[in-house]
């Protein structure tokens, strides 16, 4: 992979932790579990659920901006686009379409069919 490459992923990572962070802070998760003032218990366990449900996307997008900062740090300090599992190297196609990924189409296949 080249420089210019490179930064262009650079920049898509950038692009997305911004997004992740908007997402976040759109769904509130830092200000979650106001539920317990409610007077009427089905309210109250609606309201609960609710707080669940941004609490698990919250998770999902913790992950992914977590995944994103690796990517990052990869791109800065090197190994970018390279397999964590066989450490082959990603295919740029790849990259260009999800730049947070951090295994190769073989050892992600492999994966998701022993999960
Ligand atoms: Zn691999």
């Amino acid at each position: 992979m080249n420089k210019s490459e490179l930064n262009k992923i650079r920049k898509a990572l950038v692009l997305q932790r911004q997004e992740v962070l908007e997402d976040l802070n759109r769904h509130g998760v830092a200000n979650t579990g106001t539920a317990g003032a409610l007077a009427d218990e089905a309210d109250r366990a609606e309201k609960i659920a609710e707080s669940v449900v941004e609490h698990q996307l919250g998770y999902t997008e913790s992950k992914l901006l977590e995944k994103i900062d690796f990517a990052l740090q990869r791109i800065d300090e090197g190994g970018y686009g390279i397999c964590e599992e066989c450490g082959g190297e990603i295919s740029m196609a790849r990259l260009e379409a999800k730049p947070s990924v951090s295994l190769c189409i073989d050892c992600q296949s492999a994966k998701e069919k022993s999960a």
